[in-house]
């Protein structure tokens, strides 16, 4: 049935119909939570023996003999370089192995530009203006890094293949006032796109009007997976730039946040010898080393590449049913309704839904009501504001797949009741 074409009359009839269930739906009490993307209790579980991976009786000295208990080494131990530059498919002498979490390196590296400067350029403080790029929907926390600094966002509309190449040649070829870009090329959160070759080739051959521009590649899902049969690959994005004599254009982030543990992971920054040595001479600074033996243990307990993979295939099996789940219920629900639309990702941590133009921060309100908690409608936006207030980010790791398909069920029922409202309007 579609909506869209139903008289006032069916409408109304509708909506009372959709009240009594939402009523009934209210009374049931539900108190679930798809609103960030944290791992269940049981992929967490899986990852409990990388505790184990080191002891008191361990060796606890890295490959080339540094003791791992003490001060030092500031861009990581030799193993855990390797691990983590493997993992982003780049090699070691282009990574420093950072500590817990990769956003607080995103941070540092806008906060060094705005302070001091990029590779001798004037520190963005000390200049009028300062813009980034903003494909949205994005990830939230990006935007509050560059809103935090006073950096004007400018919203790039985003399809499967990536952010609007146009506009953003546009922008960062012509605009010195743009320093920046946030992206999230594979696995896109909240919607699960990956950046076709073109996009990335594109992207490496930009001519920055800014010679200071920066694209801030967040590979925060490299290896997150849903499917071992389908899954979306990625261009290397360092060598990609090197190829196009832009060798310095990138900052690239990831970590072990959903690998192992969220707050207990290891991180990753990934750039040209230039760019590396300019973080270095300012990180020394700022600390003595990283935690390495977190690093150590990773490294233990992983091993290499494949060792990664095969963990990461562990999480796949208990994502993909939630994922399911969740996809199901819109599918049978919604599906010839003609009042939304929805990505199906091949990995990451989100499904991204896009309801008639003005109803989502009504359905996450609805929802909330009746015990679905939400992430904010206008958080995958700059300044947490939705030009079309459409966008809703699902997020499906945490709850159980019995909680997530009871949570969807609710979620299409206020989607149908707000759209109703809407269209009698
Ligand atoms: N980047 C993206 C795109 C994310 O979705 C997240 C977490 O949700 C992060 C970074 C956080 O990473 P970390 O835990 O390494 O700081």
């Amino acid at each position: 049935m579609n909506y869209t074409s139903l008289s006032k009359e069916e409408l109304l009839k509708l909506r009372e119909e959709l009240n009594k269930e939402y009523s009934e739906a209210k009374a049931k009490g539900l108190n679930l939570d798809m609103s960030r993307g944290k791992p269940s209790a049981t992929q967490l579980d899986v990852s409990l023996d990388i505790l184990d991976a080191i002891n008191s009786k361990s060796l606890l000295k890295s490959e080339n003999g540094t003791d791992c208990r003490n001060y030092g080494v500031l861009d990581g131990i030799p193993e855990a370089k390797k691990l983590m530059a493997d993992m982003i498919g780049t090699t070691p002498d282009h990574v420093i192995v950072y500590g817990n979490a990769s956003l607080s390196i995103m941070y540092d590296q806008v906060s060094r530009a705005y302070t001091h400067g990029i590779l001798g350029n004037t520190p963005w403080c000390k200049l009028d203006k300062i813009k980034f790029l903003c494909p949205a929907p994005g990830y939230d926390r990006h935007f509050a890094i560059t809103e935090r600094f006073g950096i004007e966002m400018i919203t790039i509309p985003m399809s499967d293949k990536g952010p609007d190449m146009d506009l953003v040649e546009h922008y960062v070829n012509n605009d010195p006032t743009v320093k920046g870009i946030w992206c999230v090329p594979k696995y896109s959160n909240p919607q699960g796109y990956s950046y076709s070759d073109e996009t990335v080739k594109r992207f490496a051959n930009l001519k920055p009007a800014a010679p200071d521009f920066r694209i801030f590649w967040d590979n925060a899902y490299v290896i997150h997976h849903l499917y071992d049969d389908n899954q979306d690959e990625i261009l290397e994005i360092l060598s990609e730039c090197e190829k196009a004599g832009n060798p310095d254009m990138v900052f690239e982030f990831a970590s072990t946040s959903k690998v192992s543990f969220p707050g207990s992971g290891v991180a990753v920054f990934a750039s040209s010898h230039a760019n590396i040595e300019d973080v270095k001479k300012q990180l020394t600074i700022q600390t003595i080393g990283h935690d390495k033996l977190n690093q150590l243990r990773h490294v233990r307990y992983f091993k290499n590449l494949d060792g990664l993979k095969a963990h990461m295939r562990k999480h796949a099996d208990m994502m993909r049913p939630k994922f399911e789940a969740t996809l199901a219920v819109l599918e049978e629900e919604l599906g010839d309704t003609g009042i939304g639309s929805w990505t199906k990702p091949h990995g990451g941590y989100f499904i991204s839904f896009e309801s008639l133009e003005g109803c989502a921060k009504d359905i996450v309100a609805k929802c909330k009501e009746a015990g679905v908690k939400l992430t904010n409608a206008g958080a995958t936006f700059p300044y947490g504001s939705d030009p079309k207030d459409s966008n809703i980010r699902i997020a499906p790791s945490f709850p159980t797949p019995e909680e997530m398909a009871q949570a969807a069920k609710l979620f299409v029922l206020c989607v149908k009741l707000v759209s109703v409202e809407k269209l009698l309007e």
